[in-house]
């Protein structure tokens, strides 16, 4: 235990605290506005001190004036047993390709936490479409060139496909599709799928068959309002490379798309793909612009250092 300002912490959340005590604060009083009754929805209650939790320290508990139930506010982390902090740590490092099971071994280690690698992954799939909910409603910017690529992927010997579409003025991945085979159909999908947040002038894709088709069934036959985007083909058969700057992006999601654990459950390998995308778009640095997707294409949403933290909590309040 540490005094601070008259304040009890242990070490752990010492840990925690020191460059980030500021913002947490504003964090904190803002939140309070959105306190509500879990079990009526009403505002109308009163402060009725705290609940002692193992892991998550002391929780501020209220009594609802209007259902006369006591209650503790869901900021998006009602009834963990974690500390919300440990639960997004865990989930940057496993979706930045930590496995489940080393990250398990390390909060072990260094805070002696005993979490299961399947609880982990728990974490990874509930936040991840609790977030992606709330960013799917958000505007985009997008340039208008965008690039679309798949990617096959073993799993129990069946050959599924990961497609993206990036787009070059931000390097945001603006659409991404999951499906058992290659096909006209999926293209289609695929592509719908990449032009929901922003209208380019052209999409790049490789030489593949089903792109033709697919984008003559998408465009040309009125299906999407009359939209008609041009269709680029990239012959990759001679250069190999379809465009430098954009390969080195695919490069990257696929090299995480690869390494992934978990991918043996066929309902769960679309939803890593998704905290994937997350990753890319919202948490972390492009190293070639040093900013982040959704910072370049002016998505209007206020996010602090710790990220999936923020956005778990602006879902929690807008979903
Ligand atoms: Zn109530």
């Amino acid at each position: 235990m540490w005094l601070i300002n008259n304040i009890r912490v242990t070490h752990i959340e010492l840990l925690y605290k020191s460059p980030i005590t500021m913002k947490c604060k504003k964090v904190k009083q803002k939140e309070n506005k959105n306190v509500c009754c879990v079990f009526c929805k009403a505002q109308n209650y009163i402060k009725k001190g705290y609940r002692r939790t193992e892991y998550r320290g002391k929780i501020a508990r209220y009594y609802c004036k209007d259902c006369g139930k006591n209650f503790t506010n869901n900021d998006g982390f009602y009834r963990m047993r974690f500390n919300e902090r440990t639960i997004t740590m865990s989930i940057d490092m496993f979706v930045s390709n930590l496995s489940s099971r080393k990250m398990r071994n390390q909060l072990s280690r260094h805070f002696s936490f005993k979490v299961s690698h399947i609880t982990i992954l728990d974490w990874v799939r509930r936040y991840t479409l609790k977030v992606n909910k709330f960013i799917e409603k958000l505007g985009y910017n997008l340039g208008d060139s965008f690039y679309a690529d798949e990617t096959e992927i073993q799993r129990e010997g069946k050959h599924d496909r990961f497609w993206a579409c990036i787009d070059w003025n931000t390097r945001l991945i603006t659409g991404y599709h999951y499906s058992l085979n290659g096909s006209i159909t999926q293209a289609q999908e695929f592509i719908k799928k990449s032009v929901a947040k922003g209208k380019p002038k052209f999409i790049q894709t490789d030489a593949a068959q089903f792109y033709p088709k697919a984008f003559k069934k998408l465009f040309y036959s009125n299906k999407i309002g009359g939209l008609t985007i041009e269709h680029k083909i990239q012959n990759y058969q001679k250069t190999r490379i379809h465009n430098y700057k954009i390969e080195t992006v695919f490069m990257k999601i696929k090299d995480r798309v690869y390494d992934f654990r978990g991918f043996k459950a066929l309902w769960s390998a679309p939803i890593l793909m998704t905290a994937l995308v997350i990753q890319h778009n919202f948490i972390e640095l492009h190293s070639g612009t040093n900013e982040t997707p959704f910072e370049r294409a002016s998505v209007d949403v206020q996010v602090g250092n710790n990220r999936w933290l923020d956005l778990i909590r602006l879902a929690t309040q807008n979903n």
